[in-house]
């Protein structure tokens, strides 16, 4: 056999043991015919530009050097809850007309970019600071999961994540003089070794997943650029999912987050990217990240555990959201006993029953959620959606994937209500709780959140529990709540879909609730937050009758919302302030009203117009992209110290 073929044959091999996990040959017989080929090499004296002989990787080198990227490597902006996962399909939507997404996993290792020219492999680097990386092609000649000849003849930069599988990491640590921590640092370490013998030793592979720049020709799309990769020879991870709408992607996020457990690669999360290479240059970047694409991270503990039963409860909209009761089980340092599954859709989608064994996950503080069901036990039965309130009674209404209960009296549902209006980002009403609701609404006659501004003393006492010193603090709560900030008024009004975040952003740009009431949808959408959905909650909320005569009555009980003025010329005037972190002397809403106070704007998340971040302890992502953003960053003791040179002392 002549050495082209003979190199041409082992290529082939090779291609199917590590890109396609499909060996056709046995071990034995692949190194016969390598062994053939050194010899022939050492003989002619000629070594074929990709024989397999040169991914023995060569002498350790002294230093890396500086690789500059032809097309800039962006990191992806990342997104850890839902909120922030909306407010991304809310951003792309408004500049493309039903976007498709690709969700791929987002494995956790090194980012490296490989580089041909003339169909040959000539370089690796690793991302750097995106512009400028270290050249470690010794290394990753090492790794055999690509080609080093290619068909495409430009000039061609992929790019793909260096792991090392957790299998291959286990086994390294069984023998290792010092083992690996883990995957990540492990990969990491693998590639930016100087002695690529060590690279090797370690085993690592790189799962590529995107072309960052190609001289000639062109893609069209994100699904284009895998199916280019693949042809040409690279190992990708074949689980892309193509998803129509932000549901779906939801969906491919969950069922990642499933099985992900299952995989031998570290995931941290999913990748999501508008899918069009049209849309996204319509998108672009910020000058950070591109617009198109978002990280979703995973930051939540989960538990298998067994649904025993499943109770519907009506929450302040009427809506009714399916809670499991299941199995008790430890999570996050705490025993969950419940757990929410949605609505309806939501059940169906996730096909769980009533017996069947889930998969839960606790983030925060929020209620644990069902992820999936796992397993169907030989009792497992339907879940049934039902027909008449559980409560009052009435027939159920339906919409899209979620039932309500249309009568507005319905005890828990005013309850929840009542609960939302006095809570802490809302009115505030202290010492006010659910309880104190029910006992309201059940002896009282509380309907309206307004009936608290006309509660009578008398009837009051005769409550259980209301002793005289209770009454007087309830009564001075409420009457305490009447002069309220606008956001938290707007907050207060639960209105679908409007958090505290869009409550501040609408108090902001409105300035008062007249103007808001009056305000048109299309206004309403040149928000950058405010998606099509809120604004038409917004529009129909205040065009109701009932909800009208409620503003009216809460506006002539006396409740003043008011719009704050900060001090002009204070230290934080013109500045955007994010916090993060735990602060040892505030609670994090006194550190806004200072900052407030002083003449900054709070917002919740580093963006762009962020222009300082206050860091207590342990700060984290936020504190990462500020650093990334290059955004003014203080400790809380300068925040403290300003504050005090402002007249403003802390205890
Ligand atoms: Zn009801």
């Amino acid at each position: 056999m002549d050495m082209r073929k003979l190199v041409d044959r082992l290529n082939r091999y090779a291609y199917e043991y590590y890109v396609l996990d499909a060996p056709t040959v046995s071990d034995a017989e692949y190194d016969k015919l390598y062994d053939e080929l050194r010899a022939m090499e050492r003989e002619s004296g000629t070594v074929l530009f990709d024989s397999p002989t040169r991914r023995v990787g060569g002498e350790p080198i002294k230093a890396f050097r500086r690789h500059e990227h032809i097309a800039r490597l962006y990191s992806l902006d990342k997104a850890v809850t839902e909120d922030e996962l909306d407010a991304f399909f809310t951003r792309v939507e408004k500049v493309c007309k039903d976007p498709e997404y690709t969700v791929e996993y987002k494995f956790d290792g090194l980012t490296i970019c490989l580089t041909y020219e003339g169909g040959k492999f000539v370089r690796a680097a690793t991302r750097g600071n995106g512009t400028v990386g270290e050249d470690v092609t010794a290394q990753v000649l090492t790794i055999k999961s690509y080609p080093l000849s290619i068909s495409y003849k430009g000039t061609l930069e992929v790019k793909g994540e260096a792991i090392i599988r957790l299998s291959v990491l286990e086994e390294y640590n069984k023998s290792a003089s010092e083992p690996l921590k883990n995957a990540r640092n492990a990969a990491a370490g693998a590639i930016r070794n100087l002695d690529p013998a060590v690279t090797a030793a370690r085993r690592p592979e790189i799962l590529f997943y995107d072309v960052n720049y190609m001289s000639e020709g062109e893609l069209s799309s994100q699904e284009e650029a895998v199916a280019f990769l693949e042809r040409e020879g690279f190992k990708t991870f074949r689980r892309m999912r193509l998803c129509k709408t932000p549901q779906e992607v939801k969906d491919a996020i969950a069922e990642i987050d499933v099985s992900r457990k299952k995989i031998d690669v570290l995931t941290d999360g999913a990748v999501i990217k508008v899918n069009d290479f049209s849309a996204r240059e319509a998108l672009g970047y910020t000058d950070k990240f591109p617009r198109w694409a978002i990280a979703f991270k995973f930051e939540a503990e989960e538990a298998v555990t067994q649904v025993k039963n499943v109770v519907w409860q009506v929450g302040r909209t009427g809506k009714l959201t399916p809670l499991a009761e299941v199995e008790p089980v430890e999570l996050a340092g705490a025993t969950v006993r419940k757990a929410t599954l949605n609505n309806l859709g939501d059940i169906r989608r996730k096909d769980v029953k009533i017996g069947s064994k889930v998969l839960i996950r606790r983030s925060n503080e929020v209620i644990p959620e069902i992820l999936a069901a796992v397993e169907h036990t030989g009792a497992s039965v339907d879940i049934a959606a039902p027909e008449t309130c559980p409560y009052c009674g009435s027939p159920i209404a339906e919409e899209g994937a979620n039932l309500f209960c249309p009568n507005r009296a319905c005890r828990p549902r005013v309850a929840a209500m009542l609960a939302h209006f006095a809570s802490k980002g809302a009115m505030d009403i202290e010492g006010f709780s659910e309880m104190t609701a029910c006992q309201l609404i059940d002896r009282l006659g509380v309907r309206h959140c307004s009936d608290l501004y006309f509660l009578d003393r008398k009837a009051l006492s005769s409550l259980e529990g209301f002793g005289e010193k209770k009454v007087r603090n309830l009564l001075s709560a409420v009457e305490g709540s009447k002069n309220i900030p606008l956001d938290r008024f707007i907050f207060a009004l639960g209105i679908g879909g409007i958090g505290k975040v869009a409550s501040k952003d609408l108090a902001e740009r409105f300035q008062s609730v007249e103007a808001l009431a009056s305000a048109a949808a299309e206004t309403l959408v040149e928000m950058e937050n405010i998606g099509e959905k809120t604004a038409e909650n917004i529009v129909r909320w205040f065009a109701d009758e009932e909800n009208r005569a409620e503003l009216s009555r809460l506006l002539s009980a006396g409740i003043r919302p008011y719009v704050k003025q900060a001090r002009a010329g204070g230290p934080f005037s013109g500045e955007s302030v994010v916090l993060t972190g735990t602060l040892s002397r505030f609670k994090r809403s006194e550190a806004q009203a200072r900052i407030e106070e002083l003449g900054g704007v709070c917002q919740s998340a580093v963006t762009s117009k962020t222009t300082l971040v206050i860091a207590g302890e342990s700060a984290g992502s936020k504190l990462e992209k500020a650093k990334a953003l290059g955004v003014k960053i203080v400790g809380e003791e300068e925040f403290i110290k300003i504050l005090s040179e402002n007249g403003i002392d802390i205890k």
